[in-house]
Protein backbone atom coordinates (compact mmCIF):
# COMPACT_ATOMS: atom_id res chain seq x y z
CA UNK A 1 0.00 0.00 0.00
CA UNK A 2 1.12 3.56 -0.84
CA UNK A 3 0.91 6.53 1.71
CA UNK A 4 1.71 9.98 1.37
CA UNK A 5 4.96 9.95 3.20
CA UNK A 6 3.90 12.22 5.23
CA UNK A 7 3.76 11.25 9.28
CA UNK A 8 2.28 12.65 12.16
CA UNK A 9 4.67 13.79 15.35
CA UNK A 10 3.97 10.59 16.92
CA UNK A 11 5.32 9.02 13.84
CA UNK A 12 1.54 7.84 12.63
CA UNK A 13 1.18 7.45 9.24
CA UNK A 14 -0.77 10.03 7.70
CA UNK A 15 -3.55 7.90 6.34
CA UNK A 16 -4.93 7.53 9.79
CA UNK A 17 -4.50 11.63 10.42
CA UNK A 18 -7.97 12.47 8.83
CA UNK A 19 -7.26 16.28 9.31
CA UNK A 20 -3.45 16.50 8.74
CA UNK A 21 -1.74 18.51 6.72
CA UNK A 22 2.15 17.75 5.49
CA UNK A 23 4.25 20.32 6.85
CA UNK A 24 5.02 23.16 4.09
CA UNK A 25 8.37 23.36 2.98
CA UNK A 26 10.25 26.89 3.73
CA UNK A 27 10.84 28.98 1.68
CA UNK A 28 13.88 31.14 1.21
CA UNK A 29 13.74 34.79 1.28
CA UNK A 30 16.85 37.02 1.41
CA UNK A 31 17.59 39.36 4.77
CA UNK A 32 19.11 42.48 4.70
CA UNK A 33 21.19 43.20 8.19
CA UNK A 34 21.06 47.31 8.22
CA UNK A 35 23.40 47.09 10.79
CA UNK A 36 26.22 45.74 8.69
CA UNK A 37 24.80 47.20 5.23
CA UNK A 38 27.48 49.69 3.58
CA UNK A 39 25.91 50.23 0.78
CA UNK A 40 28.43 49.05 -1.62
CA UNK A 41 25.79 47.61 -4.04
CA UNK A 42 27.31 44.29 -4.86
CA UNK A 43 23.89 42.26 -4.06
CA UNK A 44 22.27 44.45 -6.57
CA UNK A 45 24.54 43.86 -9.38
CA UNK A 46 24.70 39.63 -8.61
CA UNK A 47 21.08 39.02 -8.03
CA UNK A 48 18.96 42.00 -10.46
CA UNK A 49 15.67 40.52 -9.75
CA UNK A 50 15.88 40.33 -5.92
CA UNK A 51 17.70 43.34 -5.26
CA UNK A 52 17.57 47.37 -6.41
CA UNK A 53 19.52 50.11 -5.54
CA UNK A 54 17.52 52.92 -3.78
CA UNK A 55 18.71 56.76 -4.62
CA UNK A 56 21.39 56.66 -2.37
CA UNK A 57 23.01 53.05 -3.33
CA UNK A 58 21.23 51.09 -0.39
CA UNK A 59 19.26 48.16 -1.24
CA UNK A 60 15.81 47.60 -1.77
CA UNK A 61 15.19 43.95 -1.61
CA UNK A 62 11.92 42.89 -3.83
CA UNK A 63 11.06 40.21 -0.64
CA UNK A 64 9.90 37.94 -3.62
CA UNK A 65 10.59 34.14 -2.48
CA UNK A 66 14.35 32.75 -4.14
CA UNK A 67 13.25 29.72 -5.84
CA UNK A 68 15.84 26.39 -5.48
CA UNK A 69 17.19 26.92 -8.81
CA UNK A 70 18.11 30.42 -7.88
CA UNK A 71 19.48 29.37 -4.32
CA UNK A 72 23.17 28.68 -5.94
CA UNK A 73 23.33 32.54 -7.10
CA UNK A 74 21.71 33.54 -4.03
CA UNK A 75 24.22 31.88 -1.79
CA UNK A 76 27.10 33.24 -4.32
CA UNK A 77 25.67 36.33 -3.45
CA UNK A 78 25.32 36.46 0.38
CA UNK A 79 29.61 34.99 0.44
CA UNK A 80 30.43 38.11 -1.99
CA UNK A 81 28.56 40.51 0.48
CA UNK A 82 31.71 42.71 1.71
CA UNK A 83 29.78 43.87 4.89
CA UNK A 84 28.29 40.60 5.69
CA UNK A 85 25.05 42.00 5.78
CA UNK A 86 23.23 39.75 3.37
CA UNK A 87 21.78 36.85 4.34
CA UNK A 88 19.09 33.76 3.20
CA UNK A 89 16.70 33.15 5.82
CA UNK A 90 14.53 30.48 5.46
CA UNK A 91 11.02 31.36 6.93
CA UNK A 92 7.25 29.15 6.62
CA UNK A 93 5.53 29.86 3.40
CA UNK A 94 2.20 31.80 4.26
CA UNK A 95 -0.95 30.85 2.59
CA UNK A 96 -2.59 34.50 1.52
S1 LIG B 1 26.45 43.77 -0.97
FE1 LIG B 1 26.11 43.72 1.25
S2 LIG B 1 26.91 45.66 2.02
FE2 LIG B 1 26.66 45.85 -0.21
S3 LIG B 1 24.62 46.77 -0.48
FE3 LIG B 1 24.37 44.54 -0.59
S4 LIG B 1 23.90 43.93 1.52
FE4 LIG B 1 24.75 45.98 1.63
Amino acid sequence: MRTSGCTSAAGVAARYVVSYRCQEEPVNRLEIDWTRCDGHGLCATLLPDDVVLDEWGFPVLRGREITPGELTNARRAVLACPALALRLEAAAKTDS
